[in-house]
């Protein structure tokens, strides 16, 4: 057989014995152990090969704010630290960010990504349009798709629905909804429900947001989404009200959002450091428990969310990263969990989003991602470096393992 590129000894997550990936016209032909070739190949080393990793929910619009706006110490007042800083931004700023968050992702082993980005009457489409030029100049890469949503919030907020009906008529792939902004939480989850109907596209609602486990909006979501049937087309972020839930509690929490097919992307990153700020000890975590939900049936995902900015005043966009610093505050232990952390990155990342194409297999796209590991757990417990990447066949960045120098 001719190949293009032929990858020699790589592990798939899940599968026992080594295999060799061979790949022509930007596709996967062949995916077996040891295939016979005239050309030699490129040896993998035993190395763990992804699809590429996939991040479900991130703000390109408001990343990299770094200095430009103070810190939140709770969700409201990084919602108003960025609306003031927002009414600065203009397009060339907001993909001059966009694209330094971007370009870390894909150096990050990241080939697909949803992002939000906040439309409403004072900034209009003046973001949406930086990410849309985006999303067209970066395709080398990454796949991206664009989540319009109210971030101020659609109902208490005069003339926000008009632009966010503007921006889905403009190409937005899905919308998005922050009810715990507006006074009437299930008012605003109805309207984003009408809006999906309409435009016959998925949403990803941020939700439940607190560490009051009574009076979730998850179960209205669910209603919703049985009631529309937009079963599986729905995902929620953060709903750290999860986390302070009783098992018995989550338990039922979790078998709706099974049944209803509403899927969870967990976001550790922003919800430690938003969440708990009234205790001056023992400050509780607010990291929903994306394993244990992903055990019991539930689409999940682990995800960014936000870089630099008042919501969140770190990040290097990785996503091995981001699992690691979940199976920390999870206190994941076993070789099986571990690995599930990966594929919250990965695999579940990918049924979330309802990706086509997406995993190592012939006829697929050959987008993979080489990690410095043996195996799925190991990737996560050592935050296992991205060493190179291909997107379609083309090798999109590079990052040499680094090296000891010992003396001669
Ligand atoms: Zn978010």
């Amino acid at each position: 057989m001719m190949f293009d590129h032929l990858f020699r000894n790589a592990r798939l997550p899940g599968r026992g014995e080594a295999v060799d990936l061979g790949i022509r016209h930007g596709r996967f032909v062949a995916v077996e152990p040891a295939i016979e070739a005239a050309m030699p190949g490129e040896d993998l080393g035993g190395r763990l090969v992804v699809p590429g990793l996939v991040e479900t929910h991130l703000h390109l619009d408001k990343a990299c704010l770094f200095g430009r706006c103070a810190c939140g110490s709770n969700v409201q007042e990084a919602i108003a630290a960025v609306a003031g800083a927002k009414r600065g931004f203009t397009e060339d700023d907001v993909y001059e960010r966009a694209s330094r968050a971007l370009e870390r992702a894909i150096l990050q082993g990241t080939t697909r990504i949803r992002t939000h980005v906040e439309v409403d009457p004072r900034i209009g489409l003046t973001s949406f349009r930086a990410l849309k030029r985006l999303k067209a100049d970066y395709a080398w890469a990454v796949d991206l798709e664009l989540c319009a949503f109210p971030q101020e919030g659609l109902l208490d907020d005069p003339g926000c629905e008009e632009v966010l009906e503007a921006a889905l008529l403009e190409g937005a792939d899905l919308v998005g909804g922050v009810p715990y902004v507006d006074k009437d939480r299930n008012g605003q989850i109805a309207r984003i429900f009408a809006l999906a109907r309409r435009f016959d596209v998925d949403i990803d609602f941020h939700l439940d947001f607190d560490l009051d486990p009574a009076d979730a909006s998850l179960f209205e979501v669910c209603r919703m989404a049985e009631a529309t049937g937009w079963q599986g087309r729905v995902a929620i972020g953060h709903v750290t009200k999860l986390s302070a839930m009783a098992p018995e509690a989550f338990a039922s929490a979790a078998k709706r959002l099974r049944e209803a097919g509403v899927a969870v992307t967990v976001l550790p990153a922003t919800d430690l450091f938003l969440t708990g700020r009234d205790h001056d000890r023992d400050v509780p975590r607010g990291v929903a428990h994306a394993h244990r939900l992903a055990a019991m049936g539930v689409t999940c995902s682990i995800s960014t969310n936000n870089v630099l900015n008042p919501f969140t005043p770190y990040g290097d966009c990785s996503l091995i990263r981001m699992a690691n610093l979940y199976a920390n505050v999870a206190q994941v232990s076993d070789e099986t969990d571990l690995a599930t952390c990966l594929d919250l990155v990965t695999g579940s990342s990918a049924r979330l989003m309802r990706l086509d194409g997406y995993g190592i297999a012939p006829g697929h796209a050959a987008d993979m991602v080489v990690l410095d590991a043996s195996s799925p757990a190991e990737a996560v417990a050592t935050l296992a470096p991205p060493l190179f990447g291909l997107k379609a066949g083309r090798r999109t960045f590079e990052r040499p393992a680094p090296r000891l120098l010992r003396e001669a």
